[in-house]
């Protein structure tokens, strides 16, 4: 089995941990509310994804009427009163 010839030094160790840190989330802005959002995902915000409604008022929806898809203003005043 390999095993180190001689044992790293404090700062070897710490140099080489420079490198260990967090990445920052892909983060991008919804097109339809502007929001930060992840990429890829169903915006929280006004629950649409790819231009189309997906999530309404908390509920996942496979084809939207257009009079509810047009009032995404509707879902933050409910969130609000809660
Ligand atoms: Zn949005």
């Amino acid at each position: 089995m390999a095993v180190p010839q001689r044992r790293i030094s404090k700062t070897r160790k710490r140099m080489r941990r420079t490198h260990f840190k967090l990445q920052a989330a892909g983060l991008v802005t919804c097109p339809k509310c502007g929001a930060m959002i992840k990429s890829h995902h169903v915006c929280p915000k006004c629950g649409y994804y790819d231009g189309k409604v997906v999530v309404l008022n908390g509920k996942v929806v496979k084809e939207a009427p257009k009079a509810e898809a047009k009032k995404p203003a509707k879902k933050a005043s409910k969130k609000a009163a809660k």
